[in-house]
């Protein structure tokens, strides 16, 4: 009968501690990202591209006199590509891009 008491309190004991591990190492979505893993760039809105300022996005300059000009600071495209992202994304740096937190000695 003892044994069959140590053995029952032995699995409880086990089950109790697997318990405690799972809640432990459990990964929740990342708060700051909301489990994506990145954010939409607020330099470019999400685009990946900026819009030259220079031209207004036209590409080119244009003159009073009906004559134009290719814009020298984007080259005619109008836009830039973003240098803060990458197309439009943020790698979230509170989970290094994995969306998930983990919960590391809790
Ligand atoms: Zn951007
Ligand atoms: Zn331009
Ligand atoms: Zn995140």
């Amino acid at each position: 009968m003892k044994k069959i008491i140590s053995g029952l309190i032995l699995v409880l004991v086990l089950s109790l501690t697997v318990t405690v591990f799972a809640t432990s190492r459990k990964d929740e979505p990342c708060r700051s990202c909301n489990g994506r893993g990145w954010y939409k760039c607020t330099m470019c809105n999400g685009h990946g591209q900026r819009r030259c300022s220079f031209c207004g996005g036209e590409g080119y300059i244009f003159y009073r006199d009906g004559s134009k000009e290719t814009c020298e600071n984007c080259r005619g495209k109008g836009w830039f590509p973003c240098g803060s992202c990458d197309e439009g994304k943020v790698e979230c740096y509170a989970c290094y891009g994995t969306g998930v937190q983990r919960y590391v000695g809790q």
